[in-house]
């Protein structure tokens, strides 16, 4: 059994006991000072308070005080009486459970039940007081004292007990609230209006550890502020101390919403402040580290990823870099020249013109034939240094093919600037390039497009048009866009589509044109030349087409169709009796195409005659000559004569010419048709390559011999053989045969 009340712990019942018991001995000895005698004792009411409110214990201690002081005093009640404090107090523990009377109850609401108790004590007890008294002496007594006690016992008790009961209970409930603070997770602290300390709890303690000594209750805010600030507690007011105080007494009297605080351990709080109605403040601490420290983790994350985003980007440029650039040169290439244009189309204003230059180097193949791709590489890198020496700053230059570049600017409309860069790069690329010891001979040759309009998206067609054009011009100059231009390559673009329609449907042909000794006039034999017939345009002669399929590469099938059909023919003559000596075929000087003619007669072998292949005196034979040597030998290994066509047009160096040891030359017909009248001495270049092939015994035939007085100079001049309208033009087979017939009938009549 729990020996003390339903409020008190058994040492605070102890004590309780002692208070009460004194109350009653101060009680019992003033009564019998002021001689109100046993009457009036009022030792009752805390005998029976201790019992109720302190236990047993409380009520025996109460008891054996008070029992004292009533044996001090003596009298005939005075063990009586000390019993009855202890019945009285027994009395009050016992019935203060039985009526469940409860520290939570209201103290209003308890008097009823209080009351209720000390009437059933007096009830009860009194009578005691007079068992050791005759009934007819005791009976008055009682029936006097009886109501007095009663009354006495009630209003002591109520009184004393009501009292009580408020104290416990605001005790009770302080401590409730300190506990409910305590067990608070968060910082708690109430400053009241005149912002001193009221009660804070541990944990606020805690969360300012560093201001916790002078955390007092009384002590004003702002001396707590000041301390702490004094012991670094304030991170964010380390150098700016009363500026910090200034803000924090402001927003702690005007709080405005939750702030953050962080706090020297690494810890962060959030602040909230709620100013009360009667001006007090109330303050919770939220400890917000864990949601901080995830903020910041991803803070840090973000800015990883915003690092890695801006790593990414630049590699992105890098790479967007590189796409745009030409690897070998480092110039741009055509992906950034398309950006290039883009951007200067969009600048394009009436007093500006885009111009776009379009670089093709010449001879660039046999730089690499001759000197491998490193040589070729080399030259390339040297060609890039120039175009970015001679193009204006603001020029983008790019390599756009292996040897074909591109230099795109924005000019002031007219300035002129467009054709001095390109003037200044054939001249730089004229120059030799030394390569390890050698010298590099290039040219290049430059197609420019000047335009006005922002929408124009054939800048570099066009370019190209008018670099085909300078090409064709002779090469190393440059030659700028215009519609004629571009309507002469549309046209050329139309014959080729023809051309290729024509060598696939035989329209391509040759005809013969009979070639005849100087002694007799007798046939030595027939110059194969292509023919084209057109279905709407008729007869196209080969100075038309021939160019056109060597520029487009057509010219190894129209030759190969050549060799094939003139050999055919031959035979077909020889066959019906007639007999050609030799058949003379006009070859490109390219490996391809000869090696092209050349296997086609492979194919055709036994020969119906000899034959020879016409080489064009016209090609730059010092330049070609390391690649013609193979060549004339691979020609000469297939039992094929080389004669030199149209010598005395070209520029090279006869000599060199001549170290080809040609089987035969034919003298150009303009050279020819130059001996026209009577003094054949007007022609000195006539009569020195006559003269130096006699004396190379060099045999000669002289080709566009259209009148009877050429043909006796030349035969003067030691030509051995006539070909020219004066005897034939080319004939195709039929006339051919017609005319060898009527020769051999007839004998050679001059036209
Ligand atoms: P070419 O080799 O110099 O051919 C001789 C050209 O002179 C022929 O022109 C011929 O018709 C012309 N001709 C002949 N006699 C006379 C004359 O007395 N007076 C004048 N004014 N001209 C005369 P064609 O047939 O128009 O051929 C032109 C050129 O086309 C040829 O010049 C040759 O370089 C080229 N060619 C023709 N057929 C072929 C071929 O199958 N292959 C190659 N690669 N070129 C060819
Ligand atoms: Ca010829």
């Amino acid at each position: 059994m729990r020996l003390s009340g339903p409020f008190l712990k058994p040492k605070d019942g102890l004590v309780l006991g002692l208070v009460f018991g004194s109350t009653c001995a101060v009680l019992v000895l003033s009564a019998h000072q002021t001689g109100a005698g046993s009457v009036v004792d009022a030792r009752a009411a805390p005998a029976i308070l201790s019992g109720i409110l302190g236990g047993p214990v409380a009520g025996l201690v109460a008891a054996l005080v008070g029992g004292l002081a009533r044996y001090y005093v003596g009298g005939p009640f005075a063990v009586g009486g000390s019993l009855s404090i202890g019945a009285y107090a027994l009395a009050g523990f016992f019935l203060g459970r039985l009526f469940k009377l409860n520290m939570l109850d209201d103290s209003l609401a308890a008097m009823p039940k209080v009351i209720l108790i000390a009437i059933i004590c007096t009830v009860l007890i009194t009578p005691a007081f007079f068992v050791d008294q005759p009934f007819d002496v005791a009976f008055p007594a009682f029936k006097t004292v009886f109501p007095i006690l009663v009354l006495q016992n009630i209003f002591g008790t109520a009184l004393l007990g009501g009292t009580l009961l408020l104290l416990f209970r605001s005790i009770q409930n302080r401590k409730r609230l300190l506990h409910a603070i305590e067990a608070l997770p968060e910082a708690f602290v109430i400053y009241d209006a005149d912002d001193r300390l009221v009660i804070c709890n541990k944990r606020y303690r805690e969360v300012y550890g560093n201001s916790a000594a002078s955390m007092q209750q009384g002590m004003k805010f702002e001396t707590i502020l000041r301390f702490g600030l004094a012991n670094g507690q304030y991170l964010d007011g380390i150098g700016r101390e009363e500026e910090w105080l200034a803000e924090r007494l402001e927003r702690h009297r005007n709080p405005t919403g939750p702030v953050e605080q962080s706090l020297p351990n690494n810890e962060f709080v959030q602040v909230h402040e709620v100013r009360t109605d009667d001006g007090e403040t109330v303050g919770f601490r939220t400890n917000i580290t864990l949601l901080k420290r995830q903020q910041q983790r991803l803070e840090h994350q973000a800015a990883s990823l915003r690092e890695k985003a801006e790593e990414l980007s630049l590699a992105k440029q890098q790479s967007d870099i590189a796409s745009r650039t030409d690897e070998l040169t480092g110039l741009g290439n055509r992906r950034g020249l398309n950006r290039k244009l883009v951007e200067f189309a969009d600048r394009l204003t009436p007093d500006k013109e885009l111009c776009v230059l379009l670089i093709d180097l010449d001879h660039f193949n046999a730089i690499n034939d001759l000197f491998g791709h490193v040589g070729g590489d080399h030259v390339l890198n040297n060609v890039a240094r120039i175009l970015e020496q001679s193009a204006p700053p603001d020029a983008y230059v790019a390599r756009s093919g292996s040897d074909e570049f591109i230099i795109a600017m924005l000019r002031e409309k007219d300035d002129g600037v467009a054709a001095q860069t390109a003037q200044a790069i054939i001249d730089a690329c004229d120059k030799p390039f030394v390569y390890e010891g050698k010298e590099l001979r290039y040219g290049a040759s430059i197609g420019i497009t000047i335009t006005q309009n922002p929408g124009c998206t054939s800048l570099i067609e066009n370019a190209d048009i008018a670099l085909r054009s300078a090409k064709r011009s002779g090469r190393r100059q440059y030659r700028l866009f215009s519609q004629e231009l571009r309507s002469e390559a549309e046209h050329k673009k139309w014959m080729v589509d023809e051309l290729s329609k024509a060598i696939a449907e035989g329209a391509i042909l040759p005809h013969f044109q009979p070639q005849v000794s100087s002694a007799n006039y007798g046939l030595v034999g027939v110059e194969a030349l292509a023919r084209w017939h057109h279905p709407t345009k008729g007869w196209i002669p080969p100075d038309v087409f021939i160019p056109l399929a060597e520029e487009f590469g057509l010219l190894a099938r129209i030759e190969r169709i050549i060799a094939r059909d003139s050999i055919m023919m031959v035979q077909r003559l020889k066959a019906d009796g007639i007999d050609i000596p030799k058949l003379s075929i006009n070859v490109s000087v390219r490996a391809f195409e000869t090696t092209a003619a050349l296997g086609t007669l492979e194919e055709l072998k036994p020969w119906p005659c000899r034959i020879a292949f016409e080489l064009l005196e016209t090609v730059d034979y010092t330049y070609d000559y390391k690649q013609l040597g193979p060549l004339i030998q691979k020609i000469r290994a297939g039992g094929v004569e080389i004669e030199l066509d149209d010598f005395g047009s070209g520029h090279a160096s006869l000599t060199t010419l001549l170290n080809l040891r040609p089987d035969r030359i034919k003298l150009d017909r303009m050279l020819v048709a130059s001996l026209d009248s009577h003094d054949i001495g007007v022609n000195p270049l006539v009569r020195s390559i006559t003269e130096m092939c006699l004396r190379l015994k060099i045999p000669m035939t002289a080709e566009g011999v259209e009148k009877e007085n050429q043909a006796l100079a030349l035969a003067a001049l030691g030509c051995d053989a006539f070909q020219g309208f004066i005897f034939a033009p080319a004939l195709p087979e039929q006339d051919l045969r017609d005319w060898i017939t009527n020769m051999k009938t007839n004998g050679l009549s001059i036209r």
